[in-house]
């Protein structure tokens, strides 16, 4: 073990190395291209793109989540989190994890795709020659996922017609292909409706997007798919089995997300407390007088324990355990803590909190977000509550 300060974790050595290079990279070759962008541009030119790429690349911070048959290095869950740590203190990690660069790669679920899949879809990814969506939720809802997905897949010869709408779906329009969940059969009274998987490139006839402006500048799309033609090759997965490939890739994405919200508060507190040890208050400076002292020590400690729900989370995965309801636990408490935390650290910071030139606000705004996005709060606390009652008999005095 390292004698490494994460914020109160004791990291292995090679985490620290990785976090390290993160952040460095982070600091010195990301940071300053984010500080020519406009306040809420979440891209940047194709130029740094390609250069920031470039680089990443030469310090080996490409394919890390790719498996090794294809040329990755298929980190850790542990490792993954660190990384989704770091990169999220800059807008361009935060927004795009992939850039190319931290994490890159296609959704996870391309890699259980057949081989042409992997070839056609995958491999291109992690070359940074495409990019994907995953498009789940339904104007239905988006809660209950296996009940609300709506959009129809009907065979017809050698492809499938789907029809139908998707809401809410993020960096959907540009991509190069979508993973769409459509249901294929209805269900029944004993049976929950079947849901496909399918890869859907947005030149196939039948799709259009529309854009959805949020509270966020990154804006999520409609998809409208009206009678929207897929090669049958283009099923991922076996048919009908869908609901259990979009659970892998929500169980997957929400540990990182988690973690990503995680490293945005950190980054506000520690700007927090640079502000209140120079800022003069009433005879003294602002981090003299308690009430900012209270807001930075809670801070603290709540940042520390969602941190540790992370890593935990994350080593259960490591060790093969299931992870999902611990995966809900962090994200829960993730997103949650960060956003007391970024608007801890706005009062602190008082006008300038809110001025635009800072990123608190859109961390602010961002944080809004993730408390929805990847199952809202009150879902992931009914997988939670349920476990619980699962799995405990009343204890010692009622049991
Ligand atoms: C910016 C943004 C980006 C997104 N990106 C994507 C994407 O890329 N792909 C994708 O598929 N989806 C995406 N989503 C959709 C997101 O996953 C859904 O918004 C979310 O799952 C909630 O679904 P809903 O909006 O339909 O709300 P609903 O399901 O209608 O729920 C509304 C509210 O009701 C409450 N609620 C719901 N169910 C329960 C319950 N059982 N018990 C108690 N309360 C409940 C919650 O407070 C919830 O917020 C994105 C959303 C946003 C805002």
């Amino acid at each position: 073990m390292s004698e490494s300060n994460h914020y109160g974790f004791m990291l292995p050595d090679e985490l620290v190395l990785l976090r390290d290079q993160i952040r460095r990279f982070m600091r010195e070759e990301v940071k300053p291209i984010e500080d020519k962008l406009a306040h809420d541009a979440t891209v940047a030119s194709p130029e740094d793109r390609k250069m920031l790429k470039e680089k990443a690349a030469a310090m080996g911070l490409t394919r890390l989540t790719v498996p090794e048959e294809y040329g990755g290095n298929n980190v850790s869950a542990m490792a993954r989190v660190i990384i989704a740590e770091e990169s999220a203190k800059c807008r361009l990690g935060g927004y795009n994890p992939a850039l190319g660069a931290f994490g890159g790669g296609p959704p996870n679920i391309i890699w259980s795709g057949t081989s042409e899949q992997i070839e056609k879809y995958g491999i291109p990814c992690v070359e940074g020659q495409k990019r994907a969506f995953v498009a789940i939720t339904e104007p239905t809802g988006g809660s209950d996922p296996r009940n609300n997905i709506s959009t129809r897949a009907t065979k017809n010869g050698d492809h499938w017609v789907l029809n139908g709408r998707k809401m809410w779906i993020t960096a959907a329009l540009g991509a190069d292909y979508g993973i769409i969940f459509a249901r294929t059969k209805d269900g029944t009274e004993n049976a929950p409706p079947e849901i496909t998987a399918f890869i859907v490139e947005p030149t196939f006839p039948g799709i259009s997007f529309n854009e959805i402006g949020v509270i966020r500048a990154l804006s999520p799309y409609e998809i409208v798919l009206d009678n929207c033609e897929v090669p049958a090759e283009n099923v991922l997965g076996e048919i009908g089995q869908g609901f259990g490939v979009a659970q892998r890739w929500l169980v997957d994405a929400r540990i990182p997300y988690a973690a990503g919200c995680i490293g945005m508060a950190q980054e506000a507190l520690d700007m927090a407390c640079g502000w209140v040890k120079q800022r003069a208050a009433r005879g003294g400076m602002l981090g003299d007088k308690q009430a900012i002292q209270w807001m930075i020590a809670d801070s603290e400690v709540e940042l520390r324990a969602a941190r540790m729900l992370v890593y935990d989370a994350a080593s259960k995965v490591d060790s093969g355990l299931p992870g999902k309801v611990d995966a809900s636990i962090c994200k829960l408490y993730g997103t949650e803590t960060a956003g007391r935390v970024v608007d801890r650290a706005i009062q602190m910071f008082g006008g300038m909190g809110v001025a635009k030139e800072m990123p608190l606000e859109r961390w602010y705004r961002e944080l809004r977000v993730k408390r929805i996005g990847e199952g809202p709060s009150e879902v992931h606390r009914m997988v939670i509550a349920r476990d619980k009652l699962r799995n405990t008999d009343g204890g010692m005095y009622f049991g």
